[in-house]
């Protein structure tokens, strides 16, 4: 039966990348990646070689024919980003959502991914997040983006590259207050790995003073507001009626 697969790469540390990916990615006919060069090393350092087909977003309509076509050919194929589990800020979705429309059978392969990654080391809530992934670039557009988010009370998570970590990490403390407490994952599974939690006042100015913590890869992820904000907001005649029967309790 074909398949096509959907493999999660290391997002840093190669010796992540999981045995069955390595088994998966050696049987089949095909490979759809992000960057074929890119993949081509990581598949070059695994001796896997199978035929690489490019599917990045600006093609990924017109390859998911081409796919389509190869799956009722008998083919079965692998589909791998840049690093972690396609579809997760990548491209896929159009490609996945093809397939299974075809009628052919779509098979997770997982493995890495930088958001589950930095919640599960972070020590945030993780009983309930918002997966937000990259900001607008604009500024006007990226603050915008952020205030709904202000009053949510579960934990948010964010990515970010090396340009945009401080401005971003500014537009947070804007629209979420500078008090908030937040936490930046950086080079996750690399040499350089670095977890550091604080106010978003002082991760803003930490990373400010500090140009090797602004280089490599982040996930941010922000401690959501108290549950008890909006609950909390007693009426002042309310607060003041209750001291006065507190005081007359025996
Ligand atoms: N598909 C990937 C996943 O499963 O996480 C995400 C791809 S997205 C294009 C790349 C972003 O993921 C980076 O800008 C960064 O925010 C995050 N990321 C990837 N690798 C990371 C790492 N090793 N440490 C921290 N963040 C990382």
């Amino acid at each position: 039966e074909p398949v096509l697969y959907i493999v999660a790469t290391p997002i840093g540390n190669l010796a992540d990348l999981s045995a069955r990916a390595q088994e998966v990615l050696g049987s089949v006919d095909y490979i759809a990646a992000e960057d074929t060069r890119y993949s081509g090393r990581l598949l070059a350092h695994f001796t896997i070689k199978a035929p690489m087909i490019s599917v990045h977003d600006h093609n990924e309509r017109q390859r998911s024919e081409h796919i389509i076509n190869l799956l009722a050919a008998g083919h079965s194929i692998a589909l791998v980003s840049d690093a972690g589990t396609p579809l997760i800020s990548d491209p896929g979705f159009h490609l996945v959502r093809a397939v299974r429309e075809a009628g052919y059978r779509v098979s997770p392969v997982p493995g890495c991914c930088a958001f589950v990654a930095a919640l599960s080391a972070s020590g945030l809530p993780s009983d309930r997040f918002q997966f937000i992934g990259f900001l607008p670039a604009k500024s006007g557009a990226r603050l915008q983006t952020l205030k709904p988010y202000a009053a949510h009370t579960e934990t948010l998570i964010f990515y970010e590259s090396t340009h945009r970590i401080v401005d971003s990490l500014a537009a947070m403390a804007e629209a979420f207050g500078g008090e908030r407490y937040a936490v930046v994952a950086r080079e996750l599974t690399k040499t350089f790995e670095t977890i550091h939690g604080d106010t978003l006042q002082n991760l803003l100015e930490w990373i400010q003073a500090d140009s090797n913590q602004q280089r490599g890869e982040f996930v941010v992820l922000v401690h959501g507001a108290p549950a008890s904000e909006q609950g909390d907001q007693i009426d002042p005649e309310a607060e003041r009626i209750l001291h006065i029967l507190a005081k007359e309790m025996p």
